[in-house]
């Protein structure tokens, strides 16, 4: 075994056991592309290792996933094939834990039928919404770990090509995730320990507000509801699992009150939706939701996704990443979502984590609305942070204090 296979494995080993903490006697369900074969496998190899009773392997195909948007027709896209529905349901009963291999192509379906591909997209939902629910409640255990891929790696790092591009997206990534260090797990383990610690930090100031300015044009306020918790990189699952669902990971994040925005934010990199790239868009809030908008490229698709249901055009989540960060200071522009929004303050349009909202674990819909957090089908983060951002508090009393300046912790 080479050197890059022995570090693939202990890539594999920190996803198992820093990221769902996998405990024994639990089923794993592992959603890897296919190009991503061997890593897959040692994920599996080190799960078992772990103690799981099962591994459920969901290979994923960008290339097949296109060609059925392309040649299936609409009404064969809208339905929601009952075996798969139940397939997912069941490893939710039985508590599993959830590892997804993020490496997709960010422009895999370009080009294709804005119709067909929302579509697609809905019936998708609908397959996986008790699975979403879950996760986004920490019912269950989960985690996102990326991997390169050749047309992600090109995209990232052109003009360069192959195996070049690859090894350079390797690189990055090995980096950003602390592989590169003596200890992974201890590098891991300090670094939960002190984003913990900036959490508690914010929990304390209880702020109101927080306004956003910064050079491009943003200027918004954002209202947080009575009850906000700010968590950060470690999360307990409703059983006590400490669990890092993101990895890499450097944000602290919370709420907003779902009525409670106003202003305008601009975006400082583009956000991939349906496969399909949006970039350099402001989106104008009135009363929590979104009134007006543009985008240089891919405005259907922001279309799309502010009017995919009523919670869409409106926020879910507040997440402060420094600019002087790893990802940040690598300069790499990822085109993935889990890279890019850890290396920027970001917001999410659609639904919020009931777990940032005290009384909202468990809570239904209504009652989620009542504690002011947003409800929605979606959850898209998009990154708003630039180097002259500034982020003041503001507290119950009027007091204004910093929270961000030039884009770093004040
Ligand atoms: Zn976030
Ligand atoms: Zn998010």
């Amino acid at each position: 075994m080479n050197n890059f296979q022995e570090k693939l494995k202990k890539y594999a080993k920190l996803a198992v056991e820093i990221g769902v903490n996998l405990q024994k006697g639990q089923p794993v369900v592992i959603s890897c592309p296919v190009e991503a074969a061997e890593f897959g496998r040692y994920l599996a190899e080190a799960a078992y290792q772990a103690g799981a009773s099962e591994v459920i392997m969901r290979w994923a195909d960008d290339k097949l996933s296109r060609m059925k948007i392309q040649y299936a027709s609409l009404e064969t896209l809208k339905m929601v094939p009952e075996w798969l529905k139940l397939l997912e349901d069941t490893y939710v009963d039985q508590d599993a834990c959830y590892i997804a291999v993020s490496a997709a192509d960010p422009n895999a379906l370009k080009g294709l039928d804005v119709e067909k591909v929302t579509a697609n997209k809905n019936t998708l939902d609908k397959i996986v919404e008790k699975r979403r629910a879950a996760l986004m409640n920490s019912e269950n255990t989960w985690t996102i770990v990326s991997v390169p891929t050749l047309a992600w790696a090109e995209k990232v790092f052109a003009p360069e090509t192959g195996e070049k591009a690859m090894d350079l997206l390797w690189e990055a990534i090995f980096n950003v995730t602390r592989m590169n260090t003596q200890d992974p797990v201890a590098a891991w383990k300090e670094h939960i320990a002190n984003l913990s610690k900036k959490a508690d930090e914010l929990n304390q100031k209880n702020f109101k507000y927080l306004h956003y300015k910064s050079a491009n044009g943003t200027n918004l306020r954002i209202e947080l509801p009575k009850g906000h918790i700010w968590l950060a990189a470690a999360e307990k699952s409703r059983k006590g699992t400490e669990f890092v669902a993101n990895m890499p990971t450097e944000e602290v994040f919370t709420l907003p009150k779902r009525d409670g925005v106003d202003g305008v934010v601009y975006s400082s990199k583009p956000l991939v939706y349906l496969s399909n790239v949006i970039d350099q868009f402001w989106l104008r809030f009135e009363k929590g939701t979104v009134v007006e908008y543009d985008a240089r490229e891919g405005k259907e698709f922001l279309k799309a996704l502010l009017e995919a249901d009523s919670g869409s055009a409106r926020l879910g989540e507040v997440a402060l990443v420094p600019f002087d960060s790893p990802i940040s200071n690598s300069k790499i522009l990822f085109f993935n979502t889990l890279y890019d929004e850890n290396a920027s303050c970001h917001l999410a349009l659609g639904k919020a984590y009931p777990t940032t909202v005290e009384g909202g674990d468990g809570a239904s819909a209504e009652k989620l609305m009542e504690l002011g957090a947003n409800v929605s089908k979606e959850h898209s983060d998009f990154m708003v942070g630039t180097a002259d951002l500034e982020i003041m508090g503001e507290t119950y009393e009027g007091q204004m204090i910093p929270v961000f300046r030039n884009g770093n912790w004040a």
